[in-house]
């Protein structure tokens, strides 16, 4: 999957169709421990103006463009990118294919009743789901007991959903817990999940 730099930040040029089916293949078959970013035009300004985390951004392995408005960027930067795929969309998809292969997933973030519900409705709709936990996103981004704990699970897909820039920062702090797994920022989206 080639990269298009958009004002400092690698964008994945691919379609969303393509995406999944990479990440199936190679990461979640494989155990490839993989690091998503979906980053809207906001992400994009805050990453321009502070390099830490920049820095975090481009150490993803794929960077999605969230957000009609990065797309018109490439458009006008002459490298127009293949498609918008919303971070939502996404989430939805490795959800599906979760359940169809009875992957663990955990959920961290949001509020405790917000992620308690996003879990119990993830739970109803995904039947296969293993769902190893969950835990709500008022949490100290430094502290390693939480992530030691997750790690415990071995967890297939983890959603950081504490909105940016903690989660980039929760994943850069404690992806080297992990031996395996997707690790994805997915902002407000258990609030969405919560119904
Ligand atoms: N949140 C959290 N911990 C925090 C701050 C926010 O879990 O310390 C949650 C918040 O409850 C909400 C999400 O993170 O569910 C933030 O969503 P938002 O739409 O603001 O994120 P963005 O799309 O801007 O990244």
């Amino acid at each position: 999957i080639d990269k298009i730099d958009i004002m400092g930040i690698p964008f994945a040029n691919v379609t969303r169709k393509a995406l999944v089916e990479e990440i199936m293949r190679e990461r979640l078959q494989d155990g490839k421990k993989t690091y998503i970013v979906t980053a809207n035009p906001e992400i994009v300004e805050h990453a321009s103006k502070d390099t830490d985390y920049r820095n975090i951004i481009c150490s993803s392995d794929f960077v999605i463009p969230d957000g009609i408005g990065v797309i018109y960027a490439s458009k006008v930067l002459n490298t127009p990118l293949e498609e918008r795929i919303a971070g939502f969309d996404l989430m939805t998809e490795l959800l599906g294919m979760a359940n169809a292969k009875r992957y663990k997933v955990f959920l961290l973030g949001a509020e405790e009743s917000v992620v308690q519900l996003a879990a119990e409705n993830v739970e109803k709709q995904y039947k296969h789901i293993d769902l190893a936990g969950y835990h709500h996103g008022f949490i100290d981004i430094e502290d390693e007991a939480l992530p030691k704990q997750i790690s415990k699970f071995k967890p297939d897909i983890v959603f950081i959903a504490l909105g940016f820039p903690k989660q980039d920062q929760w994943i850069n702090k404690h992806l080297h817990l992990f031996d395996k797994g997707i690790f994805m920022g997915v902002g407000g989206s258990f609030d969405v999940l919560a119904g």
